[in-house]
């Protein structure tokens, strides 16, 4: 019933030097062929380190593939005194179709609170390539029954003052924390339960266009074998992998989840 192309996304985190990348993209596109992924059913990305993405552009424009890459943080600033800082210009210039912002381990690991995630989806933007806007709640709020309110928080700190054309444009990944790396995936009900909120939450802030728009995926733990019960679900319209993206026979396996 809805015209959104679901999206397969693998965030490789901090694995893989560049020659490794070139190898995992090429076995993946193999992976994909052999599977007789068809493109149209589903949007397959790859995000991996900085280190790796010109790498990656050369596989893929190369060999003119089917995929997809974008990074996993960008800078809030446009250019200057910003020592280590990587620029949304500069992924675009690289090809990047996509930047990961707010991802849990940067929220927890770097501080970033919403107006920081906030910024960097504007500067994603603004280079004309589209956020992933990382959210979902820790256990602690998980088991206090909170992570509806917790989540709509920081849906709606981190996209802020967007207009409708862009929300309708970008994606967001609900990844609830405690399902992250720990083999613990989300129940399909339970995804469905968070990400159906936040398109309703999206409907009221930005309207039926954004909320009809917007990509809504979920994140945690997900599996070749586990991936068919969550993309089954109606406001779930993707997945955002991390450990299994970086065995190509299993996110091939995701990808071909149809
Ligand atoms: C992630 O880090 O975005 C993620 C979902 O990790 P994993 O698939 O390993 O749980």
């Amino acid at each position: 019933t809805s015209t959104r192309t679901p999206l397969m996304a693998g965030n490789w985190k901090m694995n893989l030097n560049h020659q490794e990348a070139i190898v995992l993209v090429q076995k993946l596109a193999a992976t994909l062929v052999d599977k007789r992924h068809d493109p149209a059913k589903a949007e397959v990305v790859v995000l991996p380190p900085f280190t790796d993405l010109r790498s990656v552009q050369t596989v893929v424009d190369g060999d003119r593939l089917p995929l997809r890459y974008g990074a996993q943080d960008v800078s809030t600033h446009e250019s200057g005194a910003y020592t280590g800082e990587i620029s949304a210009s500069m992924l675009a210039k690289l090809g990047c179709s996509y930047v990961v912002v707010g991802h849990s381990e940067r929220r927890e690991q770097h501080g970033e609170t919403d107006e920081v995630v906030n910024a960097k989806a504007r500067a994603t933007l603004a280079a004309s390539m589209t956020p992933i806007v990382c959210v979902g709640e820790g256990l602690d709020v998980r088991q206090a029954g909170e992570q509806v309110p917790y989540t709509m928080a920081q849906v709606e700190g981190s996209l802020a003052g967007l207009d409708a054309g862009q929300v309708a444009g970008l994606v967001v990944a609900y990844e609830p924390v405690w399902a992250i790396g720990t083999g613990e995936v989300a129940t399909p009900d339970d995804a469905q339960e968070v990400c159906q909120a936040i398109r309703a939450q999206i409907r009221e802030t930005h309207g039926d266009a954004a909320a009809d728009g917007v990509r809504v995926l979920y994140g945690g733990s997900v599996k070749a074998a586990n991936v068919g019960g969550i993309m089954a679900k109606p406001d779930v319209d993707g997945a955002l992998v991390g450990g299994a993206s970086l065995q190509h026979d299993e996110f091939g396996g995701i990808c071909r989840f149809y």
